[in-house]
């Protein structure tokens, strides 16, 4: 129970399939309480049904690509419910018809959407973070290996997920004053919403079982379980890194 007494708040459920899912699941093993933001409100009362199954309540309105959503969403989180002591970001989006084929192609508008969506918006929610968590904490958020080397089809992904990878770095020199951590999960490929939209998706999940010195593909409690530990003071000395939850496929070069 290394989250005993701990509140966060948990950015990204979509369904029960989502990385973000996972990391609740794991969270509230550990006995973490639990705030969830949804996008819109077509989508609150489903993820209120799923907060309910952590035996929570609180859902708050948060569209990260909208001006002042994020410090509105802190501010009623400060209000309805209080303090935070981590954040979880596991957000990201892309047209998914610019995440087959080539790079090159990738429009301005869609290259300008996917940074905004999927690394603007961590930054915004670290800016206000402090003001949420004045006892200092962890934020995590959630990267991919394709932002170091070529994946097919990920394209302008990538590139969000470098920026993003750049982004926790500077956050966590700047957010290190506040006694707040902030590190990225690079996780290994698994089967969401989002990751569906990425084209020939199975192939990549199968490269990557192949390839993986654990001879499978991560789980949403592996990913989970890690950013349990990294929001919780067990991880006190880590900020500003980027951990591999890939079953070590990022770590091996050729296998036969
Ligand atoms: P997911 O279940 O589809 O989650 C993506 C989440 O992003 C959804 O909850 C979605 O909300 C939210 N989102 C998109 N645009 C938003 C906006 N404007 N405002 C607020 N929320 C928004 O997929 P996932 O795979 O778990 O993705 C979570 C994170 O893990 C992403 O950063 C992804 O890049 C990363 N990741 C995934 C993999 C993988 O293989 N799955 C691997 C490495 C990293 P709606 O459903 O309401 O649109």
């Amino acid at each position: 129970m290394i989250m005993q007494g701990k509140r966060g708040l948990v950015m990204g459920v979509a369904n029960k399939f989502s990385i973000a899912y996972g990391i609740a699941s794991s969270l509230r093993a550990q006995g973490a309480d639990l705030v969830f933001t949804a996008q819109s409100d077509r989508f609150k009362d489903k993820i209120a049904d799923i907060a309910a199954e952590f035996g929570e309540h609180e859902v708050v309105l948060c569209d990260v690509s909208k001006d002042d959503e994020v410090p509105s969403a802190f501010e009623k989180i400060a209000k309805d419910v209080g303090t935070l002591d981590f954040i979880v970001h596991s957000i990201a989006f892309s047209d998914k018809n610019e995440l087959v084929g080539k790079y090159c192609n990738t429009s301005r508008a869609n290259f300008l959407n996917a940074m905004n969506i999927s690394c603007y918006s961590f930054t915004e929610v670290c800016r206000h973070a402090p003001n949420i968590m004045p006892n200092g904490g962890g934020i995590v958020t959630m990267t991919y290996y394709g932002a170091e080397k070529v994946v097919p089809n990920y394209n302008v992904m990538a590139l969000a997920k470098s920026a993003l990878e750049t982004s926790v770095r500077y956050l966590a020199s700047d957010l290190g004053e506040f006694g707040i951590r902030v590190n990225a999960i690079s996780a290994g490929p698994i089967k969401t919403l989002a990751a569906s939209g990425v084209g020939e998706f199975s192939k990549i999940l199968d490269f990557e079982r192949r390839r993986s010195p654990l001879g499978r593909n991560v789980t949403q409690q592996d990913i989970g379980d890690t950013c349990s530990f990294l929001v919780s003071d067990l991880s006190s000395g880590i900020t500003g890194e980027i951990v591999h939850v890939d079953c070590g496929c990022s770590t091996v070069g050729v296998k036969f």
